[in-house]
C-alpha cells in the first residue's frame, strides 16, 4: 500500500556540500535534474553538475551564466575538474580490482587446466569454451575417465575460490549469514554466471533511486492479482505486535487469502500504549483502506487487549468475524502442561 502523504514537501536546497549548491536550487524538490541558477535565473536539466559549468562558463552542454564573477567561475571550474579526477582514480582502481582476480590462478589449476586442454581434441575456440570444459566424445575410455576427473577437481577448486571472495564481502560489510538462504540471492548468482566476466554492479544511487522504483512496480503489479482475488473471494486481515531488537514496539497488519499472505503495513508503537481502543482504530483503518466488503474475518491472538478491539470491532461492523489465532492458543495450552 502508499506510504501515507507527507505534509512537508522535501526541501529545494540540497542538504550537500557540492559547491554547485552554493549557486543554484532544484526547480521541483523530487528531481534532482531541473536545476535554477540562483545568479540569473536560468534554468535547465543536468543537475549540480551542470550548474557548475553554467557558472564556470564550461561551453558545450550549457549556456554560460552572464552574471557569475572570475572568482565563482574559477570556483566552480576546479570543482569540475576535481570531480573528473575523482571520477577517473575510482575508474583505475575498480580496473586494478578486477584486474587482480583470476579464479585459475587463486584456486591452483592451472596446471590441471593445461593437462585437460592436451586431452581434448583441438578444435576451433568460441567465446563460451572460456567457461566450459567438454568431454571429447572420441577418446579412450581412461582418457575420458581421467578429463572427467580433472574437470570436477578443477570445478571443485574454483568454487571454493568464488565462496571465498562472497564470504570476504559478507564478512566486510556485516551482512547476516542468512541473506544466502534466499531464492533471490541464488537467481542473482546464476544471473551473474550467465552474464560471464565484466558485470558492472549497480551504484548506491541506482539502487536508491530508479531500481528502487522499478522494484517497488513489480510488487505492486503482484499484488494487483492478491488484490482482485481478495475482491472475488474475500480475505483475512491479520495483525501482531512484538518487540524488534532496538527494543521498538513494532505493529504489523497482514492479508491473507488463498493466493497467499501479503505485508500490508506497519507502524512503531513504542510511544503508544496498546490499549483495545488504539488496536481497533489501527485495524479499522485498515479495513477502511482495503473495502469492508472484501474482509471476511480478523485475526489476533487472544490478549486482553485485541479481545476488547475485537468487541469494538463487532459493534462497528458485526459482519465480519473476529478469530484468535490457534498458534498461540496452542502455545498457551502447552504451557500449562
Ligand atoms: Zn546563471
Amino acid at each position: 500500500m502508499d506510504n501515507p502523504p507527507t505534509d512537508t514537501p522535501p526541501p529545494l536546497k540540497r542538504n550537500s556540500n557540492d559547491v554547485g549548491w552554493e549557486y543554484g536550487v532544484l526547480c521541483d524538490a523530487r528531481s534532482l535534474d531541473k536545476v535554477k541558477c540562483k545568479l540569473c535565473g536560468k534554468e535547465f536539466s543536468g543537475g549540480v553538475f551542470r550548474m557548475k559549468e553554467h557558472i564556470a562558463h564550461l561551453k558545450g552542454n550549457v549556456s554560460a551564466c552572464p552574471v557569475s564573477s572570475k572568482e565563482d567561475q574559477e570556483k566552480c571550474k576546479k570543482a569540475v575538474l576535481e570531480g573528473k579526477n575523482k571520477k577517473n582514480l575510482k575508474r583505475k582502481h575498480e580496473e586494478a580490482l578486477r584486474a587482480e582476480v583470476n579464479i585459475s590462478k587463486d584456486s591452483g589449476t592451472e596446471e590441471l587446466e593445461r593437462e585437460l586442454g592436451a586431452l581434448k581434441t583441438p578444435y576451433s575456440q568460441g567465446p563460451i569454451d572460456q567457461y566450459v570444459s567438454s568431454i571429447n566424445p572420441e577418446a579412450s575410455l581412461a582418457a575420458q575417465t581421467r578429463q572427467q576427473s580433472i574437470h570436477d577437481a578443477i570445478s571443485k577448486e574454483k568454487t571454493h575460490v568464488v565462496r571465498q571472495y562472497c564470504s570476504r564481502w559478507l564478512y566486510h560489510t556485516s551482512i547476516p549469514f542468512n541473506a544466502i538462504d534466499n531464492d533471490s540471492f541464488r537467481l542473482f548468482c546464476e544471473a551473474l554466471g550467465q552474464f560471464g566476466p565484466g558485470w558492472v554492479p549497480p551504484s548506491q544511487y541506482q539502487l536508491r533511486e530508479p531500481l528502487l522504483i522499478e522494484e517497488q512496480q513489480r510488487t505492486k503489479e503482484k499484488l494487483k492479482i492478491l488484490e482482485e482475488e481478495w475482491e472475488r473471494e474475500g480475505c483475512s486481515l491479520m495483525t501482531d505486535a512484538w518487540s524488534d531488537m532496538k527494543r521498538r514496539s513494532i505493529m504489523n497488519l497482514c492479508v491473507n487469502s488463498r493466493g497467499g499472505t501479503c505485508f500490508l503495513s506497519s507502524k512503531d508503537t513504542s510511544k503508544d500504549s496498546h490499549t483495545g481502543e488504539f488496536i481497533f482504530n489501527y485495524i479499522d483503518q485498515c479495513i477502511e483502506d482495503i473495502g469492508a466488503d472484501k474482509i471476511v474475518q480478523v485475526v489476533t491472538d487472544n490478549a486482553t487487549n485485541n479481545v476488547a478491539a475485537a468487541k469494538m470491532l463487532k459493534q462497528k461492523r458485526p459482519r465480519i468475524f473476529w478469530t484468535g489465532c490457534a498458534a498461540p492458543t496452542v502455545d498457551l495450552m502447552l504451557e500449562g502442561i
